[in-house]
Parts: C-alpha cells; sequence; structure tokens
C-alpha cells in the first residue's frame, strides 16, 4: 500500500468500472499499477484525476479511462507478443507488460523512453523491450505480432502496421485529425491485409503520431 492506494481504488470505481469495462484482471490491475509514479513529482498529486497530463516534450499520459478502453479492446489473454508505438511515460506500457507475454515499445523522444524504462524496471517489468524511433514503421525483426497498440493520432491506419499483425491480431488505433481521432479497432482476418474488420470505439483525442506514415513534425 502506498499514499495514493485509496485514490487509485476510486480511480478505477468512478471512472473505469461505472463507465463499462468488465475485464476484472484489468480493472484489478489499474487498482495495483502506482500511476503517480509515471508523471513528474509537481504532478502526483494529479495523477488519479479523470484527464491526461503533461510528462513533459509537450507530450500527455493518457487519461485512465481511455487507457483501460484501448487495452479491454485488445483483447489479451497473458500469451501475446504486443508492439507499442509511443511509450510516453510507460504507463500503458506496464499495463500490457503484465495482460500479454511480451512488449515490444516505441517512443521516438530518447528521453521520454529514458524515463519510461527506469519506472518500468523499477516495477520489475522486464518484458518490456523499448526502442526509440519512428514507430509507424511498425518492429519488422519482432513481427507478428497478436496486437498492436498505437497511443497518438494517426492521418490514417498504416498498411505497414496491419502487415505486421499476425492472422487474427488486433490493432487499436485513434484515426482522423490532428485535433480530433476516432478510435479504431483493426482485426485482420486473413493472409491478404486488405482482409480486415474496422469497429469504431468512440471519439477520442490524441497528441500527433509523428513520423513517415503518420504527420509532419
Ligand atoms: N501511452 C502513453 C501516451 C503518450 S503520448 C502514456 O500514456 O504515457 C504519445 C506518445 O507517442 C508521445 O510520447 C510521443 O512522443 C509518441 N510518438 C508520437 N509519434 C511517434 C512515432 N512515430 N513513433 C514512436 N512514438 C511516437
Amino acid at each position: 500500500m502506498d499514499r495514493y492506494a485509496k485514490q487509485r481504488m476510486r480511480m478505477v470505481d468512478a471512472q473505469i468500472r461505472s463507465r463499462g469495462i468488465k475485464d476484472i484482471c484489468l480493472l484489478k490491475l489499474m487498482e495495483k499499477i502506482p500511476r503517480h509514479l509515471f508523471v513528474e513529482e509537481a504532478m502526483m498529486d494529479q495523477a488519479y484525476n479523470d484527464n491526461p497530463l503533461p510528462i513533459g516534450e509537450r507530450q500527455t499520459i493518457s487519461q485512465p479511462y481511455i487507457v483501460a478502453l484501448m487495452t479491454e479492446a485488445l483483447a489479451l489473454t497473458g500469451k501475446e507478443k504486443v508492439l507499442e508505438i509511443g511509450t510516453g511515460s510507460g504507463y500503458q506500457t506496464a499495463i500490457l507488460a503484465e495482460l500479454a507475454d511480451r512488449v515490444c515499445s516505441i517512443e521516438r523522444i530518447a528521453s521520454l523512453a529514458g524515463m519510461a524504462r527506469k519506472t518500468l524496471d523499477y516495477l520489475n517489468a522486464f518484458n518490456v523491450a523499448i526502442r526509440v524511433g519512428d514507430g509507424t514503421y511498425g518492429w519488422k525483426e519482432e513481427a507478428p505480432f497478436d496486437a498492436i497498440l498505437v497511443t497518438a493520432g494517426a492521418p490514417k491506419v498504416p498498411p505497414i502496421l496491419v502487415e505486421q499483425l499476425g492472422v487474427g491480431g488486433r490493432l487499436v488505433i485513434p484515426v482522423g485529425s490532428r485535433s480530433t481521432q476516432t478510435l479504431l479497432k483493426v482485426t485482420r482476418l486473413s493472409e491478404n491485409i486488405e482482409d480486415v474488420k474496422k469497429e469504431d470505439l468512440g471519439g477520442c483525442r490524441f497528441v500527433d503520431l509523428i513520423g513517415e506514415h503518420g504527420w509532419e513534425n
């Protein structure tokens, strides 16, 4: 137990469970993972609030509910190899690390990747590999993935990411304009990368996915 344990329980009740997230493992995990360790010390008291928070470099740690919504959509069972694009604070990464077998995470800003690595090491998340670079190319050497999660807003679904999904794999990605996006779940149905099922998970607002298959810097 830490001094934020009560706030964390309240966060899960008021923001996550009440909005319809049902995955018991995920709810338990969000009651456990110390989200305050993923923000600057001056922000710790706000870490369990119902909104994103700045993490430096003009980036944000996502709102807890959005993290839960995206994670539930990936339908993880513990056996998966997951690619995450946009490590940021590493909070979402820590959740994936507990719910999947292995996580490969890419962050374009080296200082954020470094801080996330430290926090994840402190929490013994040793099944996470972090790479600094443009995640819109995916991580070819590690493909195929059972699930891919993009935590920054893209202009369109990069086909290269669908290519790196195994058949049956799920890609969750916010797609739209630079100001608002729709959270999309794309399921790969066969070897043909055109053969996908697309589901709309609702409106959202993320920072830009910047790179070759994203927005210009
Ligand atoms: N899940 C993170 C979200 C961080 S915000 C969290 O909750 O902390 C999105 C992150 O995506 C930012 O850190 C940003 O630098 C990163 N990003 C944007 N474009 C990227 C790209 N092409 N490749 C890798 N990371 C990218």
